[in-house]
């Protein structure tokens, strides 16, 4: 039996969550795409894990942004509520101009490589803030730097989250998705291009660590079917092995899509909520769909990754 979903926080079904069109699944619910105050969530990786394991989660990781500084925490909360657990980041990447998100998984965190890449990552993103806080003040909107640091809760880790939570709460929007939409997106008085690290460069980071690299929420890009084809091609022959496919960002039509598009590129499928707070987030930790079951789930190559508690390894399900 799979566990009883609460598909969103709080909130009415979610329309976008669809079945796929073929009935075999698999039923381990595996959420490896979260985050928590150590990036741009609001909650603790304590409290992450816990509300997971309230959920229903059987395997999860903590994502933070460009960060593993929640994974101690992240995986000793784990394996004490009696989840599996594996370890995760989710890296920004700059590729033909535009960000994208890889997320790397099951990879040891004392790597030094990894950390020194993630740090370097993390670097910029205080200048780019004062930048993106100048622009906001040419536009009306005054000390909007410290406003969004009241939010942060880790200083390296400044990010357009902490202005969006600014913004709304002193009464500029109405919610995040419009201060992005106003304020933080390409034409808008808040936006700072950003150089980040290169795809390769972030892929060799996870797999030189013995992880795996997954494109994360693919659907979000806006790339023509060329740059994407190159996306793909490109993750791939730097040694990227997964893609999301199963994610709080893409509809039912995009979760079709993308599970072909795995099986095109013969790449290993994720599924993860994206779960950043219970206040935001529109799809909770552990609610999506479960994996179609022609697909391989990345939860499976890592199985010799995955940490559990003495006597807690679920079997893998399929219906
Ligand atoms: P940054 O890494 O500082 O550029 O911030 C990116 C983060 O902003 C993403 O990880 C999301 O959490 C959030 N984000 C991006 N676009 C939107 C949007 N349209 N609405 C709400 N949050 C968004
Ligand atoms: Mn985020
Ligand atoms: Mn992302
Ligand atoms: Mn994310």
């Amino acid at each position: 039996m799979s566990v009883p979903r609460r598909p969103i926080c709080g909130q009415a079904p979610n329309p976008r969550t669809t079945t796929s069109y073929n009935a075999t699944v698999h039923l381990l619910n595996a959420d490896l795409h979260s985050h928590s105050n150590v990036s741009d969530g609001t909650l603790s990786p304590q409290a992450v894990a816990t509300r997971a394991k309230d959920q229903g989660v059987e395997v999860w990781a903590l994502t933070d942004h460009d960060e593993i500084g929640g994974l101690t925490t992240a995986r000793e909360t784990a394996l004490a509520l009696g989840m599996g657990y594996l370890t995760g980041t989710e890296i920004s990447v700059t590729f033909a101009g535009e960000t994208v998100h890889i997320i790397g998984l099951g990879f040891d965190i004392h790597n030094p490589d990894l950390a020194a890449g993630l740090a370097a990552t993390r670097s910029g993103r205080l200048q780019r803030a004062h930048a993106m806080a100048a622009g906001l003040a040419q536009s009306g909107i005054a000390g909007a730097f410290e406003g969004a640091l009241h939010y942060v809760g880790n200083p390296e880790l400044i990010s357009r989250t902490h202005f969006a939570r600014f913004l709304v709460d002193s009464g500029v929007c109405a919610d995040t998705h419009s201060v992005f939409r106003r304020y933080l997106t390409q034409g808008h008085p808040g936006y700072v291009p950003h150089r980040w690290a290169g795809l390769g460069d972030a892929v060799r980071w996870i797999t030189a660590a013995g992880g795996v690299a997954v494109i994360a929420h693919p659907a979000r890009y806006r790339f023509t079917p060329t740059v994407e084809y190159a996306l793909f091609t490109e993750f791939i022959a730097h040694g990227g092995r997964g893609v999301e496919v199963m994610t709080g960002s893409h509809s039912g039509a995009e979760q079709i899509r993308y599970a072909d598009t795995a099986l095109e590129f013969g790449l290993l499928a994720s599924r993860g909520s994206d779960f950043h707070s219970p206040e935001e987030s529109r799809v909770d930790l552990g609610a999506l769909p479960d994996l179609p079951g022609r697909l391989k789930p990345v939860w499976e190559a890592l199985a010799d990754r995955v940490q559990w508690p003495a006597g807690a390894r679920p079997q893998e399900r399929s219906r």
